[in-house]
């Protein structure tokens, strides 16, 4: 999957403010059917035996904005901890102060459930506020709810600009089968769709239609199809205006190929209730007056069953008939236990209608996926991007690297005995980049030892010369002779100790090019330049300087490092915001400068990055590594290295 999941992300000691569908049914303050809080348990569990403490958080039924105790999550905290079998502490609030001292006393291993998120007016309004709050609470941002994904709300959405947001295993499931289906279905490939209106399932069979073989339709909205060709409906369900779209429908689907199967017999009654006089009628004789089709008939299982037999994928979305009752439920009891028995197949159910009555039937488990979303399945039918899950941090897209800048520190034998370590622990990693730029005197010792393992050895600076009497100077050629690969140039140090300027970092990144070098070119406001809002300004500055005269071939082999000057050395890092903000800016810049194949030029983040922090930069969309000080000089390398490794 191209998400990260809770599998990716470090855990340990760390605060997880999970978003999760609780959004059950309550009578007089007892849980009703808790399915949805057990398909939450699995990631509870695994987050907890992480060694993390977890707050929940939930809507309930739609309160708009306001206080309502009928809405309250408290019953649910109590079912919760009963299937949990550990304490759940319940707060009857989700913003504010007092919530915030009471996270802070949270510990490890403990959960907490917030009271419902749709108190608070700025939930669906995805506030920036309120998730700044909500994210303020937490180091990590779990999103395992998958029936709220087609919502852009605060607490699924909004969180995720803040905090790293990563797929919960429901989530990581749902995610996982509808995509099989909507983008990559083995055929034959057979689509069945029941319910109410042809006009909720419009956009489904517009995107399906491109690739089912089979349309199977039952349910109300059969009639509409029924209507429109011309037959007898009697008094069935029927959406009036929806004539023409029904055989705008059935001509595309003959255009593409795709068989539309309409039921051949229904079955009718006069009253939808338990009890009544009911008869099978085929459709083409047609419904009588005062009679309307509640199931599909026998003929029509028949008929769907020989539709079916030889499907390799089957989704399943809508009831054929009106099965709460009883009576009508026939049809759709049939089909489900038909898909059920296709166990060749990949058989999703997608949400709502049609996920309750495979589970009256008491069919769950023999699906490969019931999708516990409504509407949220529907529009990932639809071949929508959800924006719930849109938040959710993607895997790299290209490869990171993880630099150590270890500036003036190490002695020969030291930088020897710390090299032989990296290579011990992180020598063989393939999946990043792993660099180490010791000072000149050490490079000989750390290039011998760097053999054989797929650390890189980078220099911290060079000269633009080949040779000559340059005092104290070390040229391209040289590095290139101790198996030297990558050389940083323009770091800010080099900037403000040593003066160098915007033409001469440019000379340098050429020298280095020339004869093969990798720069790693660093560029970053000053503290009181950031304060002036001169951010950007100052970023275009020494890119457009720094990048004078280079070609899109020649800028595609470097690579960039955003180093802030104010977050280098400071224990003060860029919030993950920041850092996306100037970096995107960065990468906007190279492409309106040398067009969209600078996209893929890989910016680094530098300045104040420990383990503590990485999670939630290296998880930025244009964040693809990291240029390390301080804590490349330590194990915290190798632990950069691995919570790096986890993202690709
Ligand atoms: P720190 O990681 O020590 O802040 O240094 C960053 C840096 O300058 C790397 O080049």
């Amino acid at each position: 999957m191209g998400k990260l999941t809770v599998k990716d992300a470090p855990l340990e000691n760390k605060r997880v403010i999970m978003r999760v569908d609780f959004n059950v049914p309550v009578k007089e303050g007892v849980v009703q059917d808790d399915t949805r809080i057990r398909a939450a348990l699995p990631t509870i569990k695994y987050v907890l035996d992480q060694g993390a403490a977890v707050i929940l958080m939930s809507h309930l039924g739609r309160p708009k904005g306001e206080r309502k105790p009928e809405y309250s999550l408290k019953p649910v905290a109590k079912r919760l901890e009963e299937l949990l079998g550990l304490e759940v502490i319940f707060l009857e609030d989700n913003f504010g102060d007092e919530v915030k001292k009471a996270v802070e006393r949270l510990e490890t291993g403990q959960v907490m459930l917030l009271e419902n998120t749709r108190f608070q007016k700025g939930e669906t309004k995805n506030d920036s506020k309120l998730a700044e709050f909500w994210a303020s609470l937490a180091d990590i941002h779990v999103n395992d709810a998958f029936g709220t994904a087609h919502r852009a709300h605060a607490s699924n959405v909004g969180v995720a600009k803040y905090l790293p947001s990563v797929a919960g295993f429901l989530m990581e499931k749902e995610i996982e089968f509808l995509s099989k289906v909507t983008y990559d279905p083995e055929p034959p490939y057979v689509v069945i769709l029941g319910g109410v209106k042809v006009s909720d399932k419009i956009g489904v069979i517009t995107n399906l239609l491109e690739k089912a073989n089979k349309i199977l339709i039952g349910g109300a909205m059969m009639f509409t199809f029924f209507k429109a060709l011309g037959k007898d409906v009697g008094d069935s369900l029927v959406e009036e205006d929806k004539l023409d779209l029904a055989l705008d429908i059935l001509k595309k689907a003959e255009e593409k190929g795709v068989e539309m199967v309409l039921p051949v017999d229904t079955v009718i009654a006069q009253d939808i209730k338990e009890g009544v006089e009911k008869k099978v009628v085929d459709i083409d004789e047609g419904i009588p007056a005062g009679w309307k089709g509640l199931d599909i008939g026998p003929k029509t299982v028949e008929l769907f069953k020989e539709k079916l037999a030889d499907a390799r994928t089957v989704v399943w979305n809508g009831p054929m008939g009106v099965f709460e009752i009883d009576d009508f439920a026939e049809g759709t009891r049939a089909v489900a236990e038909m898909v059920a028995s296709l166990s060749n197949a990949v058989t999703v159910v997608g949400g709502g209608d049609s996920a309750a009555a495979v589970k009256k039937f008491n069919l769950e488990t023999q699906m490969s996926h019931v999708s516990t979303g409504g509407g949220a399945s529907l529009e990932f039918l639809e071949g929508k991007e959800l924006p719930g899950i849109a938040s959710i941090a993607s895997r790299k897209v290209r490869k990171p690297m993880v630099a150590g800048n270890w500036k003036m520190n190490k002695t020969p034998s030291e930088a020897v005995m710390f090299g032989q370590k990296l290579v011990n622990e992180v020598g063989g990693i393939e999946a990043v980049d792993v660099v180490v730029c010791p000072p000149f005197v050490d490079i000989p010792g750390v290039s011998e030892v760097l053999k054989g393992s797929k650390i890189e050895l980078g220099a911290q600076n060079t000269y633009h010369e080949d040779a000559g009497a340059f005092t104290g100077e070390i040229s391209p050629l040289m590095l290139k002779e101790l198996g030297v690969k990558y050389v940083i140039i323009g770091h800010s140090e080099r900037r403000r100790i040593f003066g160098e300027r915007d033409e001469m970092i440019n000379r340098k990144l050429k020298a280095a090019l020339k004869h093969g070098l990798t720069p790693i070119f660093c560029i970053g406001e000053t503290l009181d330049e950031r304060e002036k809002g001169l951010t950007f300004n100052v970023l275009e500055r020494q890119l457009r300087l720094g990048l004078e005269g280079f070609t899109l071939e020649e800028l595609k082999k470097l690579v960039i490092a955003y180093e802030p000057v104010w977050a280098i050395g400071t224990g003060v890092v860029a919030t993950p915001c920041q850092a996306q903000e100037a970096m995107e800016f960065v990468r906007n810049l190279l492409c309106d400068l040398f067009g969209e194949e600078a996209k893929d030029v890989r910016i680094l983040y530098g300045g104040s990055i420990n383990p503590d922090n990485w999670f939630s930069l290296i998880t930025r969309e244009d964040v693809d590594g990291g240029l390390v000080g301080g804590a490349s000089l330590k194990e915290s390398f190798i632990e950069l290295v691995r919570i790096t490794e986890k993202v690709v």
